[in-house]
């Protein structure tokens, strides 16, 4: 199992439009990128996708153009799955897993294109490509929102998408002794912004986790370049 970091940002990406700050400066003059979150996964040969962000196309021309085989929508953001169109004349469209909260709501929007839909309950495992998901349920009011946990020979990929710190006890169940744990860290220490964790509180989540290592994504433009554990657009992980 391979999963890639094609995007560690937050709804605006960074650079932010029109923003002169010192990351987004660093950015325009260097090319680096945080492109909005989300997960490439590959399973014996076949790629899902967790979140279809508004850079769809950009991540997959990046990441070689794989055909996506199966989508999760962690949630009903914006920045979580507007790029869902970007398959439209691409490749057929890919089967969507999701609560059945988020896919209404998001099905709703795309209700011009013809794809599958399969409703997932939190905390019920399903078999994907070899690997075992679990969505599990997160904190990110007042939008209902999912993390997603995979396993696949003995190692664990946890991801917290959205949300603060205040998890619901079976979901920290879920997300320990990851091998990696990939965690949404939206803003530095000075800040505090209720329906997302802040760098010390995902650090901290990822030390409670008793995680093997980490990444932080999720990222604005507030959070400086190159901080532990701080993850990078293109970044892989394989496993076993
Ligand atoms: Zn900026
Ligand atoms: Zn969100
Ligand atoms: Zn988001």
């Amino acid at each position: 199992m391979k999963v890639t970091l094609l995007g560690t940002g937050d709804a605006p990406g960074t650079p932010k439009i029109g923003c002169t700050c010192s990351q987004c400066t660093i950015a325009q003059r260097t090319g680096r990128t945080r492109l909005r979150t989300s997960l490439l996964v590959e399973s014996r040969g076949r790629h899902l996708l967790i979140d279809t962000s508004p850079d769809l196309r950009l991540q997959m021309l990046k990441s070689g153009s794989p055909r996506i085989d199966a989508v999760i929508w962690t949630h009903g953001h914006y920045d979580h799955f507007m790029g869902f169109g970007e398959f439209y004349r691409v490749q057929p469209m890919p089967k969507v897993f999701s609560i059945s909260e988020t896919l209404t709501y998001c099905g709703e929007i795309f209700g011009f294109l013809k794809f599958q839909r399969q409703a997932v309950a939190p905390y019920q495992p399903f078999p994907l490509f070899g690997m075992n998901v679990t969505l599990v349920k997160v904190s990110h009011p007042p939008t209902p929102a999912c993390g997603v946990v995979l396993e696949y020979e003995g190692a664990k990929v946890g991801f917290t998408s959205d949300t603060n710190a205040d998890l619901p006890p079976l979901t920290r169940e879920h997300l320990t002794a990851c091998d990696i744990l990939i965690l949404d860290a939206l803003v530095p220490a000075q800040f505090h912004i209720a329906k997302h964790m802040n760098v010390p509180d995902a650090t901290g989540l990822a030390k409670d986790m008793s995680a093997r290592s980490y990444r932080l994504v999720h990222m604005s433009h507030h959070v400086p370049w190159d901080i532990p554990g701080g993850g990078t657009d293109g970044e892989s992980f394989e496993y076993p």
